[in-house]
């Protein structure tokens, strides 16, 4: 018998609001936002308090990571069919004959290939497992997070810990 534990947070603090064109084929979005919702739950054994982790140390990872993308423009940096440039402290992002530039104060450099959610999910979930390692939660052993680009349709990522 396999026995499996787990902590969800969500809440209203686990939010952000931010801009983003995700590119679709070839093709790419007009530039627009989301309030985006997100949830993470992660699996483990118990400590020797009898939980997976606290609440609070959990919501606080995911919190940290929200902040980092609310109100910016989400820069999906590994994107083969953007041209994004830093010159000085502005972006210059190109696609075909559109050009858009944005204070680099504005902007969330993410390395990744697009602002799906899943690959949001998938830097929040990476954000979350930082934080759990550096706070040595080694009982920790999977980490799951949705992102909600709005209500009824999210996109997640799993994955279990090294
Ligand atoms: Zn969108």
């Amino acid at each position: 018998m396999s026995i499996q534990r787990h902590v969800t947070v969500e809440g209203v603090r686990l939010r952000f609001a931010a801009a983003h064109m995700a590119t679709l084929g070839d093709d790419l979005e007009p530039l627009h936002g989301h309030n985006y919702v997100v949830r993470c739950r992660v699996e483990g054994d118990l400590t020797a308090d009898r939980w997976v982790i606290d609440f609070g140390v959990l919501k606080r990872a995911v919190r940290e990571a929200c902040e980092a993308l609310d109100h910016r423009f989400l820069l999906q940096a590994r994107s083969t069919l953007l041209q994004a440039s830093l010159d000085g402290a502005t972006w210059t992002v190109r696609f075909g004959d559109r050009e858009y530039r944005f204070p680099a104060s504005d902007v969330a450099v993410l390395p990744i290939e697009n602002t799906t959610a899943e690959l949001l999910a998938q830097w929040i979930a990476d954000r979350v497992d930082e934080a759990l390692t550096a706070g040595g939660h080694g009982n920790v052993t999977r980490i799951a997070v949705d992102v909600e680009e709005m209500p009824g349709q999210s996109g997640g990522y799993a994955r279990d810990r090294e």
